[in-house]
């Protein structure tokens, strides 16, 4: 059959958590396969952003990896599937028997499907341990902790679609759709600021976003540009302003009071938090004008349905619980909740970021977030699985590369590229070097793989099937095209195979396709419980879809939440500074974004001709007081430096930073701003302060 011939596949851009819809033309030869719109699409009716545009040209790149590796006296050298997964399983039993089930640790990865990480997350616990994380952490583990325990899911509480319909006054507090979600943020976002939204977007860094809505040239939208970690004050003198306005004139609708009596607990805890919370120091603090968050404050809680969108500006701190807890209670107290255009809604990153922890890729909780320490629900799930699983939470993803070569000994990495991802890529590199045997299933040799003993080539999102879910928690199904390299494997396959030569055949690892794995899936995870590949269909369903016949829910908590009493809950938080501060040392504060067109550690954006042409290489922003200070011209080589490591970059002078801040990415290998940022965490959600370290310039 000519390629003409050959229908287009449906399946879904494998880039950010939008979940556009695309079509993928097969080409003469398998490498050959191309873009196409997919028109009616659900998310996106047809429109994609520069990456949809560009998702085939990863999969027939010429660094693909084709052959299984092993490492031999320091080098790779390639190896049959035999040799390698006898070596992968001969080694995971030593660890087991000369160490214990936690000398492992098992990385699954947002980049892949559900049913994949899935069975990843089984692997590690029939091996023993709870040490299984996804890069989830990196991005929104502080969001998810403070949605699930204060509201009952940690996801969006709305949809792109009842956001687009409802909401009065859209506000986007550390996060950048312009630049991460474009396709929100130009179909979803600019028709509700069509129909008369308000922004207001609170971000160091005025970016994509400020300038899709030129935010700075009209009185109706705004961007408070605060002092990068000074979230926390912010929201506490929009919360206070809105409580002192509401006691001088309480018929005015600043709160909802039959809301918060009905429907929440913990109004007088924040109350008496804000009890003398002096609103001129706390301004002072965050850099921004006390009138501009007073007018703020009153555009969010005069709306008719406010939606907040939270991102990695303020998950990615050591107090980011806090900081989205404190949405939350912006939320509750005015009753945006539980109807449509309203919510706290995390913007996801990755295609499947959302449904990599639904499906328990995480060390606390098990396929549809049921705590592993909950006796009940684990052995429930025991039930089905046919063994016993560990019922002690087991490490996150930094604390595993933490105790590498300590307590854990081995590594089994699914797609993921710490030496990138995680915050002190140096030190992680160290950590890399000291463990007993590292794995690395992907599509290319990463920064990660260098340090592996065996590597093992993986299929590509066009080449395989399965699904993924999206922001809104959609799940939708990505269809396979065909195969180019014949001797890569499906991820699936790899798990499949390793977890039956460990356990046996009739240990529960046995799977056909992708299907028979999501319908074990649904037998443990109730959210997803309703769901068939059938009933996905073309369109997909937003969780939670308990049973066959539901619809899934646009929007969450239109009754009651999902806690234990069934009322939301509002804490009062307080200002935590970032863990390192400005000193004579480091005078400046770095903070860290993504690009555009790049995604995250860049390891298929950096082999895209199309996105990589926008930007070969990272930079600095760079305020030009600060400049001049420092003698740097807009275009000069700088070196940045932090107490963990240095780089070498362009200097892009421009106010679109504050002055004393600067601004850097981590896509590029050479210079990534992971080798800058500090690896301290949150203490519950164990996310990294990517967003604040000191820092300091020079010029070369
Ligand atoms: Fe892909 Fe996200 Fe762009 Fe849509 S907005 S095309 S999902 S990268």
């Amino acid at each position: 059959m000519s390629s003409d011939e050959q229908q287009p596949v449906e399946t879904i851009c494998p880039y950010c958590g939008v979940g556009c819809g695309i079509k993928v033309q097969p080409g003469e030869a398998p490498e050959d396969m191309r873009f196409m719109p997919w028109g009616d699409a659900p998310v996106n009716e047809g429109r994609v952003c520069i990456k949809g545009g560009a998702a085939t040209e990863v999969v027939g790149h010429e660094d693909r990896l084709t052959e299984p590796l092993i490492r031999e006296d320091g080098e790779f050298r390639e190896a049959t599937w035999e040799e390698a997964l006898t070596r992968v399983v001969d080694e995971l039993s030593r660890i087991r028997e000369e160490h214990d089930p936690d000398a492992m640790g098992f990385f699954g990865s947002s980049k892949t499907m559900n049913e994949e990480n899935y069975l990843l997350q089984k692997l590690a616990r029939r091996y023993g341990t709870n040490n299984v994380d996804n890069c989830t952490r990196m991005c929104h583990a502080s969001t998810v902790w403070a949605l699930r325990t204060s509201l009952g899911a940690g996801a969006m509480t709305n949809s792109m679609a009842d956001l687009e319909e409802a909401a009065d006054v859209l506000w986007i507090q550390g996060a950048n759709p312009g630049e991460q979600h474009p396709i929100a943020n130009s179909q979803y976002f600019r028709q509700a600021v069509l129909e008369g939204a308000t922004v207001i977007q609170v971000d160091p860094h005025a970016n994509k976003t400020t300038r899709s809505f030129e935010i700075e040239e009209t009185d109706r939208h705004m961007h408070l540009q605060l002092e990068p970690g000074t979230d926390i004050p912010l929201l506490n003198i929009v919360i206070k302003t809105i409580l002192d306005r509401h006691d001088e004139n309480p018929d005015e609708g600043w709160i909802d009071e039959t809301f918060i009596e009905e429907r929440t607990e913990g109004f007088e805890d924040l109350r008496e938090t804000l009890e003398g919370f002096d609103k001129e120091a706390a301004a002072e603090e965050c850099g921004v004008p006390l009138e501009d968050i007073e007018r703020a404050a009153e555009k969010y809680a005069m709306g008719n349905n406010s939606a907040i969108f939270t991102g990695m500006g303020m998950s990615q701190h050591t107090c980011g619980v806090d900081n989205v807890q404190n949405e939350i209670n912006l939320a509750l107290i005015t009753g945006n909740l539980g109807k449509p255009g309203t919510g706290v809604n995390p913007l996801r990153g990755q295609n499947n970021v959302q449904g990599t922890s639904d499906v328990g890729a995480m060390p606390n909780v098990l396929p549809g977030y049921q705590l592993v320490d909950d006796d009940e629900a684990r052995e429930s799930v025991e039930d089905v699985w046919g063994f016993e699983v560990p019922d002690e939470p087991g490490l996150t993803n930094v604390e595993i590369s933490r105790a590498a070569g300590d307590t854990v000994q081995g590594l089994y990495i699914m797609g993921e590229n710490p030496v990138m991802s995680e915050p002190d890529g140096n030190h992680v590199e160290e950590r890399l070097d000291d463990l007993e045997f590292v794995v690395v299933q992907d599509i290319f040799l990463t920064e990660t793989a260098d340090y592996a003993d065996v590597v093992l080539p993986a299929t590509t999102w066009a080449e395989r099937g399965g699904t993924v879910t999206n922001t809104d928690r959609r799940v939708q199904r990505m269809r396979p095209v065909e195969k180019v390299h014949e001797n890569t494997r499906h991820d699936l396959d790899i798990l499949t195979e390793v977890g039956t030569r460990l356990f046996g055949e009739d240990a529960g690892f046995d799977f056909d396709d992708p299907e028979e794995v999501f319908e074990e899936l649904r037998e443990v995870c109730p959210i997803y419980h309703g769901m068939t590949y059938d009933t996905l269909g073309t369109e997909g369903i937003q969780w939670p879809c308990y049973e066959p016949g539901d619809e899934g829910d646009q929007f969450l908590y239109e009754n009651s939440f999902d806690t234990d009493n069934g009322l939301g809950q509002i804490e009062g938080v307080r200002h935590q500074e970032p863990k390192e501060t400005p000193d004579e040392e480091y005078p400046l504060i770095l903070t860290t974004a993504r690009l555009e067109e790049h995604y995250n550690t860049g390891t298929m954006s950096r082999r895209s001709p199309t996105l990589n042409r926008q930007h070969p290489e990272n930079f600095v922003d760079i305020h030009p007081k600060d400049a001049e200070r420092y003698g740097i011209d807009d275009g000069d080589e700088v070196t940045v430096t932090s107490r963990r490591g240095e780089i070498t970059v362009e200097a892009h002078v421009t106010e679109d930073i504050k002055e004393g801040v600067i601004w850097t990415t981590p896509h590029f290998a050479d210079a990534s701003a992971n080798r800058l940022t500090n690896d301290v965490l949150d203490e519950r959600a164990k996310i990294p302060e990517y967003k604040a370290a000191a820092a300091e310039i020079s010029v070369d």
